[in-house]
């Protein structure tokens, strides 16, 4: 049966005025739309008290456990309105299936995938005002998340949980052209450990990742390499987003999953290789092996990806008392036009032949 999340509309919805203002600049999660969803799970009830209703703030008991324990997950997807004016998401199935497995990590009970979905497509029915008209790269940014909410101090899975999804209006990523940035490759800080939280998308692995960003943008980089926390010098990711390498072979490498997150861009770059003339690659990358290539030649580009971003490439790294460039410093030929053609399925002006595109309005 399909769960209802029936609608309770606003009474007080942002004036159009100052929405359209937002949309013509709405920069990334600084502004929200007028509805959330929301349903409620307690261990007899199930998941219940399903809907969607005015964006509200919470009331939380200073106990909550999401408060003192960090019992909380999210997912990150977005909404695209097509040139015919209709509405789509990419792949929510599979930030469905990743919000169970981050769930069973984190010892929260699993959103069935119909709720996960009817939830997110209710929420922008709802907000459908709020989807962007295509001009450059603008959507609708939707953000689930789930956390415990019951009043217990005690150290046990939270028998109150809340599960929600907001939205906000994101611009284009590169607002000026898509430029390379520069990864410092930390030294100091892991992200994840064998058996730990790697591949679940929690808040948590944020808060842990901050002192790192904080150490990259003080040597002048704009986000972190992470490598495996055994000393062993293998590639994990940068943090938010996953790392692949293009080497002069056609080969496009990534590192393997286990203690990073498992990205749906990711995902969707492995299966789109074969039609840019690569061989897709999961397996262990060292980071001498990177390093080696960008000097040999033989690895000709490095790019991040992720939903917020697409497709970033990476020009640079730098790393305690080292520092070199992939290719020329430019981003490469590949890494744009993978990125393209992910933004064409996405915004509907490329062939969907995956059928990876879901249809909202
Ligand atoms: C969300 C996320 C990614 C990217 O996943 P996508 O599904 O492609 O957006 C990569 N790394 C981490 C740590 C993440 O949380």
């Amino acid at each position: 049966m399909v769960p209802d999340y029936p609608l309770s509309r606003s009474t007080d919805p942002v004036p159009e005025a100052e929405r359209k203002a937002i949309l013509a600049e709405p920069g990334f999660g600084r502004y929200f739309t007028d509805h959330m969803a929301t349903a409620v799970w307690t261990p007899d009830g199930g998941w219940h008290d399903r809907g969607i209703g005015p964006l509200r703030p919470y009331t939380l008991h200073p106990s909550a456990a999401v408060l003192h324990y960090a019992q909380e997950i999210f997912e990150g997807l977005k909404a695209y309105r097509h040139a015919d004016g209709s509405v789509w998401l990419f792949r929510p199935e599979a930030n469905a299936r990743r919000f169970a497995r981050s769930a069973r990590r984190m010892a929260l009970p699993e959103l069935p995938e119909e709720d996960f979905l009817t939830s997110v497509e209710g929420l922008v029915r709802a907000d459908e005002a709020w989807v962007p008209v295509p001009g450059g790269e603008e959507s609708l940014y939707l953000r689930p998340f789930m956390f415990a909410s019951e009043a217990f101090l005690g150290v046990r899975p939270a028998a109150e949980v809340v599960y929600s999804v907001i939205a906000s209006p994101a611009g284009p990523y590169f607002a000026s052209g898509v430029t390379g940035v520069t990864l410092w490759v930390s030294s100091r800080y892991t992200r994840a450990a064998r058996g730990g939280t790697g591949a679940a998308k929690c808040g948590g692995n944020y808060a842990a990742s901050l002192a790192a960003q904080i150490e990259a943008q003080e040597h002048g980089c704009d986000q972190v390499m992470y490598l495996d926390s055994e000393g062993e010098g293998t590639l994990e990711e940068s943090g938010t987003m996953n790392l692949c390498l293009v080497t002069s072979d056609g080969r496009l490498v990534t590192p393997a999953l286990g203690t990073i997150l498992e990205g749906v861009t990711r995902d969707t770059v492995l299966a789109l290789a074969a039609d840019f003339g690569l061989t897709p690659e999961e397996r262990t990358v060292t980071l001498d092996e990177l390093r080696s290539g960008a000097a040999d030649g033989s690895v000709t580009e490095v790019f991040a990806a992720g939903t917020a971003a697409v497709v970033t490439p990476i020009v640079r790294f730098k790393g305690d008392g080292y520092e070199f460039t992939v290719g020329d410093g430019e981003p490469g030929s590949r890494t744009v036009a993978l990125r393209r053609h992910v933004l064409d399925i996405q915004y509907g002006r490329a062939e969907d032949r995956h059928g990876w595109m879901h249809r909202v309005l």
